[in-house]
C-alpha cells in the first residue's frame, strides 16, 4: 500500500487539523470553525442516543487499552440517584507518547466540548480533567479555556440555555506515571496516593468519591464532537471494521521526521516509518520498533508490513497501545534500550505488589549486569522466569508493561544479550 499524497492526508486529519493555529486556542476562534456546535446538537439528543452514536462509530479508547468507548459509557448505571463523574485522563506519561498534550495545547475547547458531550451521555454532573503535573503550559492553556467557556455559559448551570448543567475542574497531578492508571488517577484525585485498586469495584460501580465514574483518555474524548456532528458512518470511512477512524501517532527515535501525525487506522507500519517519517537519519536499516509506546512488544525490522490497527498489531505479536512507535536503527544497543525501559517502570512502580515492586527492580539489576559484561547465560533463563512470574498477577498492568518488551527482546534479539556475556561465563552457563 502506497502512502497517501499530502492533499489526501489533510482530508484524513479531522482530529488534528486545527493544531498549530493560534486562533483555534481561543473561544472565539474555536467557535469560528464550528466549535461547540456538536455540544449544541447533543443537547437535543437523549443521553442514550449519544451513547448509541458513539457505539455505532466503533470509537475505541485511545489511552492504550482500546476498549470500545460507547460500551464503556453504557456500563454507567441509570436513574440511580447518585452523582456521576467523568474523569478525563490527561496524565499522558507512557514513554514515546506525546499526542494528548498537543490536543490540549492547541485545541483545548475541542477537549472541553468532548468532555461535556461525554458527561451528558453518562449523566455526569461534574467533569474532572486530570492533567499530568509536568504539563505546565498545557494546564495554563486549559485553565484559560475553561474560564472562557464558563463565562460563555458553556460550563456550569443551564448550558447553552438548556436545562442541563455540568461543572468542570482541571486537576493537575504531581508527576507519577501510575496516576495514569484509571483507579490510581481516581485515588490521586481524591487526595490519596496514586495507587491502583483491585477491581471490582469497577469505576462505573464505585469510582471517584465512591460514585459511578467513567475514565476516558484525552484523544478519545476529543474524537467525540466530530462523531456527534457528522455521524457514525462518516467516522467509519476510515480504518477497519474493528478499528475505525483516525488515530494520532507520536513517532520518535531514529527518524528523519519524528513528531505527531494523524493517520487513518490501517496503514502499514512500514509506510509510517519510511514514507511519513522519512526512515532513519543514518540510512541504516531499522533494527527494532516498539510500536505502541514502551510497554508494547518489540517488532523487528522484518515485521513492519503489519497493518496499524488494533487487530493488525496484535496479530504481529505486539499492540497498538498509545500508537507511539519508537524506532531503533541497526546501531541500537537493545540491551541498553531494554535496561532503560525497565528502569523507568521500576522507578514508577507504586510498590503494592511484590511481583511488580521486586520483579521490576530485579530485572533492572540483571540487565545492568549483562550490559556491563558481567552476565551469564542463565541470566536469560532467570529473565524469562521473571516474565512468567510478573504476568497477570498484579493489581494493575505495570508489571506486564515490562514483560512485553522484555520477553520480546529476549525472543528476537537473544544474540544481542549473548554477545554481552563474559566468554568464560557463557561456557560455564
Ligand atoms: Fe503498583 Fe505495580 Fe501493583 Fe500496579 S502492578 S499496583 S504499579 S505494584
Amino acid at each position: 500500500m502506497s502512502f497517501p499524497h499530502r492533499s489526501d492526508l489533510e482530508s484524513r486529519t479531522p482530529l488534528s487539523r486545527h493544531q498549530g493555529e493560534a486562533e483555534a486556542r481561543t473561544l472565539d476562534g474555536w467557535r469560528a470553525v464550528g466549535g461547540y456546535e456538536a455540544l449544541r446538537k447533543s443537547l437535543g439528543m437523549a443521553p442514550d442516543e449519544i451513547t448509541d452514536v458513539v457505539k455505532a462509530s466503533g470509537l475505541r479508547g485511545r489511552g492504550g487499552a482500546g476498549f470500545p468507548t460507547g460500551l464503556k459509557w453504557s456500563f454507567m448505571p441509570k436513574d440511580d440517584g447518585k452523582p456521576h463523574y467523568l474523569c478525563c485522563n490527561a496524565d499522558e506519561s507512557e514513554p514515546g507518547a506525546f499526542k494528548d498534550r498537543e490536543v490540549i495545547r492547541w485545541t483545548p475547547h475541542l477537549l472541553i466540548e468532548g468532555c461535556l458531550i461525554g458527561a451528558r451521555a453518562i449523566g455526569a454532573e461534574h467533569v474532572y480533567i486530570y492533567v499530568r503535573g509536568e504539563f505546565f503550559e498545557e494546564t495554563a492553556v486549559l485553565n484559560r479555556a475553561v474560564v472562557d467557556a464558563c463565562e460563555a455559559r458553556l460550563i456550569g448551570p443551564n448550558i447553552l440555555g438548556s436545562s442541563w448543567s455540568c461543572d468542570l475542574t482541571v486537576h493537575a497531578g504531581a508527576g507519577a506515571y501510575i496516576a495514569g492508571e484509571e483507579t490510581g488517577l481516581m485515588n490521586s484525585l481524591m487526595g490519596n496516593r496514586a495507587e491502583p485498586w483491585a477491581k471490582p469495584p469497577f469505576p462505573a460501580q464505585a469510582g471517584a468519591f465512591g460514585m459511578p465514574t467513567t475514565v476516558n483518555n484525552v484523544e478519545t474524548l476529543a474524537a467525540v464532537p466530530m462523531i456527534i456532528e457528522h455521524g457514525a458512518d462518516w467516522y467509519r470511512r476510515w480504518g477497519s471494521e474493528k478499528s475505525p477512524g483516525t488515530k494520532l501517532w507520536s513517532c520518535s527515535g531514529h527518524l528523519v521526521r519524528p513528531g505527531n501525525y494523524e493517520f487513518a487506522l490501517g496503514l502499514p507500519l512500514r509506510d509510517i516509518i519510511f514514507e511519513a517519517c522519512g526512515g532513519t537519519p543514518s540510512g541504516k536499516p531499522v533494527k527494532a520498533v516498539i510500536p505502541g509506546g514502551s510497554s508494547t512488544a518489540f517488532l523487528t525490522g522484518d515485521e513492519l508490513d503489519c497493518a496499524t490497527t488494533y487487530e493488525g498489531l496484535a496479530e504481529a505479536g505486539s499492540a497498538l497501545g498509545t500508537a507511539s512507535p519508537i524506532v531503533m536503527d541497526a546501531d541500537t544497543d537493545i540491551v541498553a534500550a531494554m535496561r532503560r525501559i525497565a528502569q523507568f517502570y521500576a522507578h514508577e512502580s507504586c510498590g503494592q505488589c511484590v511481583q511488580c515492586r521486586e520483579g521490576t527492580s530485579w530485572v533492572v539489576r540483571i540487565l545492568q549486569r549483562i550490559e556491563a559484561g558481567d552476565g551469564r547465560l542463565r541470566d536469560i533463563d532467570t529473565l524469562y522466569e521473571l516474565c512468567e512470574q510478573m504476568t497477570g498477577r498484579t493489581i494493575c498492568v505495570l508489571a506486564d508493561s515490562v514483560v512485553f518488551p522484555l520477553r520480546s527482546s529476549l525472543d528476537k534479539f537473544r544474540a544481542d544479550y549473548e554477545a554481552r556475556m563474559k566468554p568464560t561465563l557463557v561456557a560455564a552457563g
